[in-house]
């Protein structure tokens, strides 16, 4: 069995060295002191990482998507409200948890390759008189389609409706990779994960709330147990959870802040924007379109290439793990077989991501595709040569 890294798929993303010494631990009585001193530097850690001041950061043993439960449940009542567009897979899957937790979704259906029309949510937010809407959902990061959303813009919609409800935002393909304000968007409830821009694996929710966000948890009826934030509240004032954590994950997650932290926070995101600019030269230089409809919308995190009709791109992700050993990411819903996904997040450099565009020009041109070997490569190291050294003397 071939373990190959680096991986190109938008999570589970490669693991330092570090992160992975960081999460391999002797077992600590999880109820003591100890056990503080690991809970709380990832609390702080994260909270930092979402440049906020006062989230109050809760982390469950689970995956991003135990996030939106935890943020749906805490927050909201069966039949409520709630506002989403519905742009890509993870939009989606959110939106369907929502319909199964009986929440009344009022979706704006969009074009997968754009992002979320802040215009629409604004015009939905000011016809809304009576406030029936309760919270605002916004998938920051598509990782279907590649498309970021721009959250700054749909927190300027819901002030220029004077609207109240809470905004939840899925920052699971971005936090940690690409600019995330907790508090200057004015985020509610910030929803990630431990194996994308953290670098570690699979195994915790990562949210942040808001006081009006810990306000709600108050009223709001849905049911909740395993995710309930005032119980993991409590438990945290005395070092504990309300069951057993991830004691190595969260070791691991500390560590993570800390490597994200010795790097520079806008030095990561520029890394991130720079290793995403050279895969868009190549995909230009393929003479391919991405799934992203406009630059505004590209993501930094992973690209989604489209490729000629008539061919599946699934192809391409299956040939490159049986022939080369290598991971990229296939379409998921609409875009099945009409895209395949570079993910370019995480512990990654540039030419780390030269072996990546190299692997998916042999694999198109094995498969027949009309595609020059090294077209796409020469793009993105011209690119990474103009880039890098001067990013390298701006840090000097
Ligand atoms: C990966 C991802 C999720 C789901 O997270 P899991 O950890 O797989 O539960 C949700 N939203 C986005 C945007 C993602 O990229």
């Amino acid at each position: 069995m071939s373990f190959q890294n680096p991986v190109f798929i938008p999570g589970p993303t490669n693991i330092p060295e570090a992160l992975r010494k960081a999460c391999d631990m002797p077992t600590i009585d999880h109820r003591s002191p100890l056990f503080g001193q690991i809970l709380h530097p990832a609390r702080v850690g994260v909270q930092r990482i979402l440049k906020s001041t006062s989230a109050e950061v809760f982390i469950f043993p689970a995956s991003g998507t135990g996030g939106w439960e935890t943020a749906l449940t805490n927050c909201l009542n069966a039949g409520d409200k709630v506002l989403a567009a519905r742009n890509g897979m993870f939009s989606q899957r959110w939106i369907d948890m929502c319909t199964r937790h009986g929440l009344d979704v009022q979706v704006v259906e969009t074009v997968w390759g754009e992002g979320i029309s802040a215009a629409r949510y604004e015009e939905i937010l000011t016809a809304d008189k009576g406030h029936e809407i309760k919270a605002v959902l916004a998938t920051h990061n598509e990782t279907a389609t590649g498309v970021k959303s721009d959250i700054a813009a749909i927190r300027a919609a819901m002030d220029a409706a004077g609207h109240p409800a809470l905004l939840f935002v899925d920052g699971v393909s971005s936090i940690g990779s690409m600019d995330f304000r907790f508090d200057d968007w004015g985020v509610d409830v910030a929803v990630t994960g431990s194996q994308k821009g953290f670098m570690l694996p699979a195994g915790l929710a990562i949210v942040g709330f808001s006081a009006r966000a810990m306000d709600a948890t108050k009223t709001a009826s849905l049911p909740r147990t395993f995710f309930d934030v005032a119980d993991m509240k409590k438990g945290y004032a005395n070092n504990a959870y309300p069951y057993t954590p991830s004691v190595g994950l969260l070791n691991g997650l500390s560590e993570a802040c800390r490597m994200l932290e010795d790097e520079g926070l806008e030095n990561v995101f520029a890394r991130h924007t720079r290793i995403a600019t050279g895969v868009r030269a190549a995909v230009e230089a393929w003479g391919l379109k991405l799934c992203a409809a406009s630059p505004d919308v590209y993501s930094d995190t992973v690209s989604a290439i489209c490729t000629p009709e008539g061919f599946n791109a699934t192809d391409i992700v299956t040939h490159a793990a049986e022939t080369y050993g290598v991971a990229f990411g296939v379409g998921l819903g609409e875009v099945a077989g009409k895209v395949f996904r570079i993910g370019h997040l995480g512990s990654l450099t540039d030419v780390m991501t030269l072996s990546g565009i190299a692997t998916a020009e042999m694999c198109m041109v094995d498969l027949g595709l009309d595609i020059k070997l090294g077209s796409g490569v020469a793009a993105a190291q011209e690119y990474y040569r103009a880039n890098s050294v001067a990013a390298r003397k701006n840090a000097a």
